[in-house]
C-alpha cells in the first residue's frame, strides 16, 4: 500500500468517525415518561401445564372449585357434562381463560343438538361449544361463535371425540352507578390455536329467544359451563385475572 493512499484512507476514517460521533451526541433517546411497574415474572406453561400465576379451575381431580360440580362425572382425569350447568365459586371480571374440550366421539343428533355446551363469561356471555365438524347450523351458533352475535372467522373444529382448545381474552363491560353501559365487553378467541374472534365487541348478553342486550351487573361474576344434554368432556381449565 502506498504512503499516499494510506494517508487518504486515514482522513476518510477520521471524517466518518467525526460524523458518526456528532450524530451520536446530538440524537436524544425518546423516553415516554410513564412510570410503569416492573412486569411480574411468570413461568409460562406448556401444552399440559398452566402458567405459574393461573388459577386452576380443573386439573383432572375434582370440580371442587365449581358450584354443582358434583353433578358432573369425573372419569380418567376428565370432567363430563351431566345433569345441569356448573359455575365457579370465585367471581371473575376481565380474564384470560384456557380450556380443553371434546365433543362426543359417538355422533348423535344434528345442528344445535350435537355436542352442545358453552362457556359463559360472567355467567352472561356465551362462547359456543358445539360439534361443528361437518355439522351445519346457523353460523352465529356454531362452535366458537359468540352466540347469536358473531360467527367464528373460520371453522377450526376438530373431529368429534378429539381434544380441542380455547384460549380466550375476555374484557368485562363497565357500567356506571345508574346502570348505564360505559364500555362494552370484548372477546378475543383462539380455537385450536387459530384466531376466530378478534377483539369482538359484544352487543350484550347472549340469548336464544331474544336479541342481545346489556343489563348492568357487578364487576365480577362466576364463569359458567353449560350443560345442553350432551356429554361434552372437559380438561385442563385455568384462568388468569386481568387488570382493567
Ligand atoms: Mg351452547
Amino acid at each position: 500500500m502506498s504512503q499516499r493512499f494510506s494517508r487518504v484512507r486515514w482522513v476518510w476514517i477520521a471524517l466518518a468517525g467525526a460524523f458518526c460521533a456528532s450524530r451520536f451526541v446530538s440524537a436524544a433517546e425518546y423516553i415516554s415518561g410513564k412510570v410503569w411497574p416492573e412486569p411480574k415474572v411468570v413461568q409460562p406453561g406448556d401444552a399440559t401445564k398452566p402458567p405459574s400465576d393461573a388459577i386452576v379451575l380443573f386439573d383432572g381431580k375434582d370440580l371442587s372449585q365449581w358450584v354443582d360440580g358434583e353433578k358432573w362425572i369425573i372419569q380418567d382425569g376428565v370432567a363430563i357434562a351431566h345433569g345441569g350447568g356448573i359455575h365457579t365459586k370465585q367471581a371473575f371480571g376481565s380474564c384470560q381463560l384456557h380450556l380443553e374440550f371434546a365433543t362426543p366421539a359417538k355422533v348423535e343428533g344434528h345442528g344445535q343438538g350435537r355436542g352442545n355446551s358453552g362457556v359463559y363469561f360472567m355467567n352472561t356471555y356465551e362462547l359456543q361449544i358445539l360439534d361443528s365438524y361437518e355439522n351445519p347450523t346457523y353460523f352465529d351458533g356454531q362452535c366458537a361463535a359468540i352466540y347469536k352475535q358473531y360467527p367464528p372467522l373460520v371453522n377450526a373444529s376438530r373431529k368429534p371425540g378429539e381434544w380441542q382448545t380455547y384460549d380466550v381474552i375476555f374484557t368485562a363491560p363497565k357500567f356506571d352507578a345508574s346502570g348505564k353501559l360505559l364500555k362494552p365487553a370484548y372477546m378475543t378467541v383462539l380455537h385450536n390455536g387459530v384466531l376466530v374472534q378478534n377483539h369482538a365487541e359484544l352487543l350484550g348478553g347472549t340469548f336464544w329467544e331474544r336479541p342481545p342486550s346489556y343489563t348492568a351487573h357487578p364487576p365480577k361474576l362466576p364463569l359458567a359451563l353449560q350443560y345442553h344434554g350432551n356429554p361434552v368432556r372437559f380438561r385442563n381449565i385455568w384462568i388468569r385475572e386481568l387488570p382493567d
